[in-house]
């Protein structure tokens, strides 16, 4: 008997006909709801699976502890924060994801918001279409500085886009020592205080985690400057929203770009109603390029981890 092989992301359905197919008798599941599933959904539907290619749906631990021939997780992408890590060791399921196949994408979309936070570009093409024709003043990015939080695979392509563009960039990251790229491009390592009082523009490029939950809170939105535009492409989580919702509203901070949610889709959002807030809809890993590859490498890592080939192992 066949056995099943549930794979989550939309996009992945999207392309499925140009995928090699699954070896053996293994039978794909595939999302075609055009949504992300709830817990409830994953609930039904990794229950007798053997493997899951993963994208944004919840794993939780009471999906693992539900899915009991479940035996390999296999990350369509980088941030494992929708997994129940813990739960799946202990249940000895291997897990594995996908670095550097989404790396440019998501920061060339992050330079895509910077852009359009600071010429007002979705405003402008929306009040177009509405009939009318007032140009709104933007800011240059030329004499401005650039603060990046986390220098890791994103970042890092962040800076080698940036450094042709801004005056300055500024890094806050403890954990980052590459001294070669530090040196090459001029990279100002300063401590995340000093960043946010600095910088121009902050973008955030780091994991959601029990430490880094609500990163820029009231007081980092305090010492950011009045003008300031904060980009984040990571995790919704990493900002608290509430906070940024009063920045925004008083003008305490100039705008905010992001393609992140701690709730996606956001719903009636009050966020959504400020018009120095842009959203995207999470797609900064979705261009062609990308999810080809990302589909690639998460079908090679799951049957590797099912075929016995491979431990798994979460790699950065
Ligand atoms: P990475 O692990 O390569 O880099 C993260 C960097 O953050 C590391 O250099 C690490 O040292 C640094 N860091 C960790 N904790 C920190 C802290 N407390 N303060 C400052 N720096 C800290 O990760 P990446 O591949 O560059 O991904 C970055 C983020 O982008 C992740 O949140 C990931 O989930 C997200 N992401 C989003 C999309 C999207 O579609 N929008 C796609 C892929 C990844």
């Amino acid at each position: 008997m066949s056995e099943k092989i549930l794979i989550t992301p939309k996009s992945y359905y999207k392309i499925r006909d140009k995928m090699m197919p699954l070896p053996g008798d293994y039978q794909p599941i595939f999302n075609d709801t055009g949504k992300t599933f709830t817990e409830k959904q994953m609930l039904n539907l990794a229950e007798d699976v053997v493997g899951i290619i993963i994208g944004v749906d919840p794993i939780s631990r009471k999906v693992i502890e539900n899915a009991s021939k479940l035996k390999a997780i296999s990350k369509y992408g980088v941030g494992m924060d929708n997994i129940d890590l813990e739960a799946a060791r202990n249940k000895n399921i291997k897990l594995d994801n996908t670095p550097g196949t989404n790396n440019v994408s998501v920061a060339e979309l992050a330079l895509g918001l910077i852009f359009a936070a600071a010429r007002n570009i979705p405003q402008a093409v929306t009040s177009v279409k509405e009939g009318e024709w007032k140009r709104i003043k933007g800011t240059e990015l030329t004499d401005k500085t650039l603060g990046l939080m986390g220098c890791g695979k994103i970042g890092r392509e962040v800076v080698k886009r940036a450094a042709g563009i801004f005056k300055s960039i500024q890094v806050y990251d403890p954990y980052f020592d590459d001294n070669d790229f530090i040196k090459k491009y001029k990279l100002l390592m300063l401590d995340k205080d000093r960043l946010l009082q600095e910088a121009d523009f902050v973008s955030l490029h780091l994991p959601l985690n029990k430490e880094t939950e609500n990163f820029i809170s009231r007081k980092e939105l305090s010492l950011m400057k009045g003008d300031a535009v904060l980009v984040n492409t990571s995790r919704g989580g990493l900002i608290d929203e509430a906070e940024l919702y009063k920045a925004l509203k008083n003008n305490e901070l100039g705008a905010a770009a992001c393609d992140v949610f701690s709730e996606e889709p956001p719903g009636k959002h009050q966020l959504l109603e400020l018009d120095n807030f842009l959203l995207t809809p999470h797609m900064g890993a979705n261009t062609k390029e990308a999810v080809e590859k990302m589909a690639a490498a998460a079908t090679r890592n799951l049957i590797a981890m099912l075929e016995d080939n491979s431990a798994g192992g979460v790699k950065n």
